[in-house]
């Protein structure tokens, strides 16, 4: 995909043009047998794709006038940097990592000031428990994240972070449980992702 055609293409082409839209039989850590799996970290190692991506958060994020963009480790460390790249000034970016008694926190001597405007960033929404966490963590530091911002919406029903929540875009993966599986009984082999 050239530079140009990557700024229209949907989120679904852009995961598949990088190989993070992988076909098969897949293990789901919910039990779940799937035909498609999305390895994010393969769309988020090419640096032409992320941009792209964080381009389209920029795009949605700005009418929100941030001051701050914060992502739940690991994805949202990256994707944080670059939305805050993108919306320029002196946006500051942020990421919000495991906290040893549970949920997430800003660590690293970070502080959010009483008028700040802060926006989330996430690669994939399933559960949401990652952007909630982030939403809880923003709240410990002071204020009250204004809105959100995900690549891919997977959730079954709608998560409430109490804020707009964007998406760039769905991504349908079929699955099922393990004993109605159509692919084990076409007898395809089952694979855990991220693992070879
Ligand atoms: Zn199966």
């Amino acid at each position: 995909m050239t530079d140009a055609s990557l700024r229209g293409a949907s989120v679904e082409s852009l995961f598949a043009d990088a190989g993070a839209l992988l076909d098969g039989h897949f293990l789901l850590t919910s039990g779940r047998h799937a035909g498609r799996y999305l390895e994010k970290f393969f769309v988020l190692q090419h640096p032409r794709y992320g941009v792209e991506l964080c381009r389209r958060f920029a795009e949605v994020l700005a009418p929100s006038m941030p001051t701050m963009v914060v992502g739940p480790t690991t994805g949202g460390v990256i994707l944080s940097f670059e939305t805050a790249r993108q919306l320029g000034g002196s946006v500051r970016a942020a990421f919000a990592e495991p906290a040893p008694a549970g949920g997430r926190e800003l660590r690293r001597g970070w502080t959010i000031g009483p008028t700040e405007r802060v926006v989330l960033v996430d690669d994939i929404l399933t559960t949401g428990a990652s952007l909630v966490e982030t939403v809880e963590a923003v709240r410990a530091a002071g204020v009250e994240p204004v809105a959100a911002a995900v690549m891919v919406d997977r959730s079954g029903d709608p998560v409430d972070l109490g804020c707009p929540l964007h998406s760039l875009g769905r991504i349908e993966i079929p699955s099922w449980e393990a004993d109605a599986c159509e692919l084990c009984a076409a007898g395809v082999p089952l694979r855990k992702p991220g693992s070879s």
